[in-house]
């Protein structure tokens, strides 16, 4: 595929137009390996003067903007982005390597998250609080002024809108930073947004590397906010940067999270969602379910279904369209392969593996999708967010230890219970130190409405539903003294 538009340009203040940094990054196609164009690497005056052309925007017609007008413009882009569902798709599997039906379903649900976010823009409201005699006392909820976002390679589409689309219902104006690894469908979109009336400077673009362009960002006494989705390491260092300037900041980070099988389970409902969780993105999915625990009694059953599911699955380039495409990098290849040399020196079992087509290009980052079982859970495997398609099965022998098991990790992000037992249900969902539970369901299909995030070292915040809403404002007291 053609990229329909200059991808090395920034967008600021509502013009595109080249870095003044004159830095560009390469721009590789995960599939083959190879080099597709390059990308501006935009340093800190291209984040200046994006910062900038926010604040103008708010002092503008933007900022002057009824909550009505903001939820039509959110509307009217979540329309244009349905029109161009099949372009962001195939620009998202050339980008990201995900299988194109995986990149349609992330289009999908960035079109929902600007409908979803479009109508809720005028539903967010302050209150009037009962006080002393003589007085009345109200609180207005206020957009925080200019917003950074700074997101990741691995569903830039589902994030973009979660997060821009929250931060522009509360009238922000914001600053994208995509991943370096993958930001064609973020300049597609803003393209989309400017097309559907989006005002000049309520969103700027600006591609390029973590440590300059998002660390800049941060440490912009301009921001007032930011909203970061990312690895724990970079989201540790975009904490303190920020804090800086006492900025709030939102971290989405990683997981470790398990599903949890119970004995009495509907093993035919519950083993598709344990695959695919696991599998989904190549593993390369923030709430992939990459621990399996399974009640004793069903513990070899369990196995045994899953690793024939995991012979049949197939690996190849994204626009194959097959169970899972490549890794994003080499480097992200290399960490993988490196979890799977350790599970092999340290003598793990294997249950299954899938295969890489035969014909899949030589220069793509093609990792075999890997099921462990028996895995120790203070072994790195059970334990470390591995982000690729490997997937560890435990044992355990009662809810207690099921518990146990679960929250034994530093990350507390999803988890999911498959058990008929309704008491046992609503145990467990209290039990888990998770910010979303799943019962007899891993995922909800996406739930645009949901309220995600972490708790531990997956980080803090919510995004998604009308929480973000409240994320990404502020609220002022008003108290009148009339007597
Ligand atoms: P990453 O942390 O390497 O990069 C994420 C973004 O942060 C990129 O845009 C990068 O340029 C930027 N960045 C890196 N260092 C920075 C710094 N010092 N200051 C400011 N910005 C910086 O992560 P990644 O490899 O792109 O994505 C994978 C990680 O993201 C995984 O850990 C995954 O779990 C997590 N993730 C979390 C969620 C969630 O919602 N919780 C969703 C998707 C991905």
């Amino acid at each position: 595929m053609n990229i329909p538009f200059d991808p090395s340009t920034v967008l600021i203040g509502g013009q595109w137009h080249k870095p003044q940094s004159q830095v560009y990054l390469g721009l590789y196609d995960p599939s083959t390996g190879e080099v597709i164009g390059q990308i501006a690497r935009g340093n800190e005056g291209d984040i200046d003067a994006a910062v900038c052309a926010a604040r103008r925007a708010l002092d503008g017609p933007w900022g002057a903007m009824s909550a009505l007008e903001r939820g039509r413009i959110l509307s009217r882009i979540g329309q244009a982005v349905l029109d161009h569902v099949d372009d962001l798709s195939a620009l998202e599997t050339m980008d990201v390597g995900k299988p194109l039906s995986q990149a349609r379903n992330d289009a999908l649900a960035l079109a929902r998250y600007m409908e979803f976010y479009g109508g809720a823009a005028d539903k967010v409201h302050g209150q009037t609080i009962p006080y002393l005699d003589g007085y009345t006392v109200y609180t207005l909820r206020e957009p925080f002024g200019v917003t950074g976002h700074i997101i990741p390679w691995n569903y830039p589409m589902q994030i973009i809108g979660r997060s821009l689309g929250a931060a522009l219902a509360m009238g922000n104006a914001c600053v994208l930073k995509p991943s370096e690894e993958a930001c064609l469908s973020a300049l597609m979109f803003a393209r989309i947004a400017q097309d559907a009336g989006l005002p000049d400077g309520a969103l700027n673009v600006v591609p390029g590397t973590g440590t300059e362009a998002g660390e800049a960002l941060c440490r912009h006494p301009g921001v007032a906010h930011v909203s970061f989705t990312g690895s724990v390491n970079a989201g540790e260092k975009v904490q303190s940067t920020a804090a800086h300037h006492v900025a709030p900041v939102t971290l989405e980070l990683g997981g470790k999270s398990p599903q949890i099988v119970f004995a009495d389970a509907d093993l035919e409902k519950a083993l598709p969602f344990l695959l695919n969780a696991g599998i989904q993105n190549a593993g390369q999915t923030c709430s992939a379910s990459s621990r399996i625990l399974v009640e004793r009694p069903v513990y070899e059953a369990v196995i045994e279904q899953l690793a024939k599911r995991y012979k049949a699955l197939r690996v190849g380039p994204a626009k194959d369209d097959l169970d899972l495409g490549p890794m994003i990098s080499a480097r992200q290849q290399v960490v993988v392969q490196g979890y799977l040399d350790k599970a092999q020196k340290d003598e793990l079992s294997i249950a299954a593996q899938g295969a890489i087509i035969t014909d899949a290009p030589k220069g793509g980052h093609y990792i075999r999708p890997t099921l462990l079982r028996d895995v120790p859970p203070d072994h790195a495997l059970a334990r470390e967010e591995i982000f690729g398609p490997i997937q560890v099965v435990m044992s355990f022998d009662d809810e207690a230890e099921a518990i146990a098991l679960a929250n034994g990790t530093d990350f507390g992000l999803v988890a999911g219970v498959w058990t008929k037992d309704g008491a046992r249900q609503m145990r467990m969902a209290k039990a888990l130190r998770a910010g979303q539970v799943f019962i007899n369901n891993y995922g909800a299909g996406g739930g645009v409405e949901l309220p995600f995030g972490g708790i531990g070292k997956s980080g803090h915040g919510r995004e998604k539903g009308f929480e973000a809403l409240y994320g990404f404002s502020t609220i002022k007291t008003v108290a009148a003294y009339h007597g």
